[in-house]
């Protein structure tokens, strides 16, 4: 008879941990964090984690034996399951859930998974002979499954050959795989230094008056340099029509020469390693937070855009680094992909590792084994939020960036975290620091200055005392009744961008939309064609003239005529994006045009694509949506303009206002950086509107001060805590008996800090009716209390037969 056993997390959604028997030699090897193969249901295998090795036999079930155990040492630590505990019952989810999120799934091998043929491996010779036997399967199948490995090799132990052929790189197991981002290298050409551009030019012409072709290149390059842009080997080739062999002759000739620009590093080349020194209001910043530290483990720095906050940082992760700490640097998954990664590698080279889910599982395999081991490589791990849950084992210091980015909360799958407060308890839990930054704090840590649980540092001067952005709200109410608009464009706005056009500087335009516009209309009937999915209208995409929903992806050929009255009068209504970009194309026609926005950058490297096409300067205006308020840093920017203010503002959710003021703030800040004050042109229907006025003056405490009073008022985080709650089924009866059946449990015990039942915005989202709740936890009720009583009601909607196929969802924090 068996007297050992140990407790597993499974990667399911159970809450429970489950018990398995192990023999004595195993139980001593074991220890927490390890992975066993065990065997669950009736045929399946999964990857279990090690919670607990005992002697207590379970008592309602006869433990299984497991398969085997897959590690060596663990490779979860116990802080991080302290970690996952917490999230698993602050946001009420299955450890299960938290498991399965955090480890890259490569570790995660179950029966389910499905292994490939890595087609560019050739080292047969490094394999065993059941490596051998696996790989040459997949020579005549595409796939296996974790059962067909078992049938093949006539054993069930398969998961450890199947983690060496991983290993060796032989085969990878099913999942998108993404390529890396490669910099592109872009060849330019340019006068060689021995002469010089006004002086030489004569002297030059004539020395070539024999050679025609390469004094017309010569003539075509100065044409080009008159814009001061660098010069591009390509455009000389197709804009002037200079052959290419003419420009190697004149580089053969000494006279041109080549060079190359890595796209994406246009703005740092040329930088060394080291730090930059910081000036007296950042020292000054720097030394704040060092203080605020020794009482607090948390600390938020609100510093203005372009204060030079990320400067600031580096100064305390060098200081961690070195004491030989690990940092974690949190980042907002889009700005990832973009500037900061090249500006931190600049200073801490190869000690910085980066974590997003555009890597392949490999490379997230890499950087968790990396971490575990407390590499070199590992001391700086640049990441989105999932980067929480790698293995630190000696973390110092853990920065937020841009910490009021609603992207930092995962609304699906489960775990609903908020990677931010995630942070802030995984600091406390390594004895570790925590900085949240931010140019427009959100109410929650800000408040939490206010109320002594974080420090506060400012920092209120812009780096080179550059002024903030002059902000203009332009009234087009007036401008329409005056007919002084240009399709959406004010005359003023025109003016301003006409101004920076001449200055050959760059713009950004707003249009937080994308599509053509948002819907077509009948005139007629008025109808507008719907998703057949989802309860609402499709987007127009005129490129493509096709209609698009934004929930599910649905689209069609957009229609001649009205389906429900078969007139032929379609008109379009609102605007997005693209409408903007056609509308600029005829107004600048000798000007190039960017468009960013999800149907731009949806490629693997759409979006960096675009942002280093922007730097480069090949694009002049740039219009998109808020994926361009993510923290970029463009130093030629001197005007951005948002075209209609008024769309976010209306939008019906109690942190619209305080949404609005952030985004308006974060792209106003990609103005003027660099040299001088930038402009921004607010187009709105209500220029009284108080965050407009707030945004003008970016005036961020009164701003705080009039939400907040507000939340108070209408009973709102920050006072007031919100666990949403959300039905979802095919069948409308169903949620809607459900729903008022919960609507009924809940309301017996929180009254009227229950709020709902309410349909969402598209209350049908890919055939599924959507219904939500929202339980309001005041500041003295206890919120484990509250959970526990809310799990209660749970269990019993769902040992309800007719309810138990809805799907429930329960979000904390919800955004
Ligand atoms: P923030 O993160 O607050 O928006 P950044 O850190 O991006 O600001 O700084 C804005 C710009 O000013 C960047 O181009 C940065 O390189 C520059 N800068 C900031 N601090 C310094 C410094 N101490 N020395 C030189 N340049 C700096
Ligand atoms: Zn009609
Ligand atoms: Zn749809």
């Amino acid at each position: 008879m068996n007297t050992y056993f140990i407790d597993v997390i499974l990667p399911i959604p159970i809450q429970k941990t489950f018990s398995y028997a192990v023999t004595k030699a195993e139980a001593e090897f074991l220890q927490k964090g390890m992975r066993v193969a065990v065997p669950f249901g009736k045929t399946k295998i999964y990857s279990a984690l090690v919670l607990d090795i005992h002697q207590n036999q379970p008592e309602l079930y006869e433990a299984k034996e497991i398969h085997q155990i897959l590690d060596e040492k663990p490779i979860v630590t116990e802080v991080q399951l302290q970690n996952w505990q917490w999230i698993s019952k602050y946001y009420m989810c299955a450890l299960g859930d938290v498991y399965r999120a955090a480890l890259p799934s490569a570790f995660l091998l179950e029966s389910e998974t499905v292994v490939l043929k890595n087609e560019s491996f050739v080292t047969e010779e490094m394999l065993t002979d059941e490596e051998f036997l696996i790989f040459e399967a997949l020579q005549h199948q595409s796939q296996l499954t974790i059962h067909q490995v078992v049938d093949i090799l006539g054993k069930k132990k398969v998961l450890p050959i199947i983690n060496e052929l991983i290993g060796k790189n032989a085969v990878y197991v099913q999942e998108e795989i993404y390529e890396q981002y490669k910099p592109k290298m872009v060849k330019y050409v340019r006068l060689h230094s021995a002469y010089n551009l006004d002086k030489d030019l004569q002297g030059l012409l004539e020395q070539l008056s024999r050679a025609k072709k390469q004094r017309e290149a010569v003539l075509g390059y100065f044409q080009l340099a008159a814009n001061k842009k660098p010069i591009k080997v390509k455009d000389l080739e197709n804009n002037i029509g200079v052959s290419s062999a003419v420009i190697k002759s004149l580089v053969e000739k000494g006279i041109f020469e080549f060079y190359e620009i890595q796209t994406d590093r246009v703005n740092y080349k040329g930088e060394t390693n080291v730090l930059k020194e910081l000036n007296e209001f950042q020292e000054k910043a720097l030394s704040e937070i060092k203080t605020s530290f020794e009482t607090n483990e948390a600390v938020l720095l609100h510093g203005v855009t372009s204060s030079g906050k990320t400067e600031v940082y580096t100064k305390l992760i060098e200081d961690n680094l070195n004491s030989g700490k690990q940092i974690l640097f949190l980042l907002p998954e889009i700005a990832l992909t973009t500037q900061i990664i090249t500006r931190l590698q600049n200073y801490f080279g190869n000690q910085i590792s980066v974590f997003h889910s555009k890597y392949s599982m490999n490379e997230r395999v890499e950087v968790w084994n990396n971490v575990l081991n407390n590499k070199p490589k590992a001391q700086i791990i640049l990441g989105a939020r999932s980067s929480v849950f790698l293995p630190f084992s000696n973390l110092g210091l853990i920065i937020v960036d841009e910490e009021h980015e609603t992207s930092y909360k995962q609304f699906e799958p489960s775990p609903r975290y908020h990677a931010r407060d995630t942070a802030v308890v995984l600091a406390h839990q390594h004895k570790a620091k925590i900085l949240l930054g931010s140019a427009t704090p959100s109410l929650e840590s800000y408040f939490n200055t206010q109320n002594g649980k974080y420090g506060l540092v400012e920092l209120k001067r812009r780096y080179g005392n550059v002024q903030l952005p002059k902000i203009e709200l332009i009234d087009i109410k007036e401008k329409y009744r005056k007919k002084k608009m240009k399709g959406h464009f004010s005359d003023r706005l025109l003016t301003l961008i006409d101004e920076s056009l001449e200055n050959k500087e760059q713009i950004i335009l707003f249009q937080n939309r994308r599509g053509f516009s948002p819907v077509i209309e009948c005139t007629t009937c008025g109808v507008a064609p719907q998703c057949p999915n989802c309860d609402v209208s499709l987007t127009y995409h005129k490129y493509r003239s096709e209609l698009k929903c934004h929930y599910c992806n649905y689209q069609r050929a957009k229609p001649n005529s009205c389906s429900a009255c078969g007139s032929s009068t379609l008109d379009t209504k609102g605007f997005g994006t693209e409408q903007i970009e056609l509308e600029l194309k005829e107004l600048y026609p000798d000007h190039a045009i960017g468009r960013m926005d999800l149907d731009t950058t949806r490629g693997k490297h759409g979006y960096q694509k675009i942002i280093s096409a922007f730097e480069s300067q090949e694009i002049d205006i740039l219009v998109g949506t808020q994926m361009l308020s993510k923290g970029l840093d463009f130093n030629n920017v001197s005007l951005v303009g948002i075209l209609n203010a008024d769309t976010m503002l209306n939008f019906p959710d109690f942190r619209a206002h305080e949404r609005s003021y952030d985004m308006m703030v974060q792209v106003s800040g990609r103005a003027g950086r660099a040299q001088k004050q930038g402009n921004v042109a607010i187009q709105t229907f209500n220029p009284y509107h108080q965050i407009l006025q707030q945004v003008s003056t970016t005036n961020y405490a009164e701003m705080y001060k009039e939400q907040l009073q507000e939340r108070w008022q209408y009973h709102y985080p920050p006072y007031y805590r919100l666990i949403k709650i959300t039905l979802k089924h095919k069948d409308f009866t169903k949620v809607e008996s459900g729903i008022h059946w919960l609507a009924k449990a809940l309301q017996n015990v929180f009254a009227e800090n229950v709020l709902g039942p309410t349909a969402p915005v598209v209350s049908r989202v890919r055939n599924q009716y959507i219904k939500n709740l929202t339980i309001k936890i005041p500041p003295k009720q206890n919120l484990a209390a509250t959970k526990k009583q809310l799990d209660k009601i749970k269990t019993t909607f769902q040992s309800v037969k007719e309810f138990r196929p809805i799907r429930f969802i329960i979000d904390v924090d919800a955004q």
